[in-house]
């Protein structure tokens, strides 16, 4: 699987990634984060189908490309279904808190944990990790874990936010993040990539050096 990083979205510096296999050249966005152009000219520069517009979570750092790349290429957008209604209301995806209200369009399809989506033959395993929002997923595909806000190099996500859980937070990472294999690559909402074995030993709030 082929994978890009871009940053669109001033301020926040939200990790937008767009993913294919090299294949069928299927793609798909997750966490659009603000209506750039690059998002739309970069399908037609790798020749991709855009299959998929993927949020980890429904706050409007992370979904305020959607709209533009539904226009376009009428892909489908998939949220878990307890973070779908953040998609079309500005105080709950929070934007309302910050200059401009973000809408997205309303999901085609819910994803739940352990739903398996495809691009080609590769596959992408929804993995329900909630704590930064009630409805947070992460996305496995081959090495690479999509994190959203639950896991960052170092970090966590914050969990004062509306739906936020501390305790579901740390068991997300320590139950469904950690039993993967070390070297899986880390792919996080915003920041540096790191590793699964890095973030068992290094990271402050849930790895080994948290008990010392
Ligand atoms: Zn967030
Ligand atoms: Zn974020």
């Amino acid at each position: 699987m082929k994978y890009k990083t871009s940053n669109v979205l001033k301020n926040f510096w939200t990790n937008t990634y767009l993913v294919w296999d090299e294949i069928s050249r299927e793609a798909m966005y997750i966490d659009a984060a603000f209506p750039h152009e690059n998002l739309v000219s970069e399908i037609a520069k790798y020749d991709l189908k855009l299959k998929y517009i993927l949020n980890t979570h429904g706050h409007g750092d992370h979904i305020g490309g959607n709209t533009l790349l539904k226009e376009t290429f009428n892909a489908q957008i998939g949220i878990h279904k307890i973070d779908a209604e953040m998609l079309f209301n500005p105080q709950k995806n929070l934007s309302s808190r910050w200059a401009e209200d973000v809408i997205s369009p309303k999901a085609d399809f819910f994803i739940e944990d352990e739903v398996e989506l495809k691009l080609g033959e590769k596959i992408i395993k929804v993995i329900h990790t909630p704590g930064h929002s009630a409805g947070s997923v992460s996305f496995l595909v081959e090495e690479l874990l999509f994190s959203g806000d639950t896991l960052f190099a170092g970090g966590i996500g914050r969990t004062d936010l509306p739906g936020g859980n501390y305790g579901e937070l740390i068991s997300s990472i320590q139950k469904k993040m950690f039993i993967l294999p070390d070297d899986t690559i880390v792919l996080s909402g915003h920041g540096p990539q790191t590793t699964i074995a890095t973030e068992k030993i290094e990271n402050p709030f849930v790895g080994l050096a948290a008990r010392f």
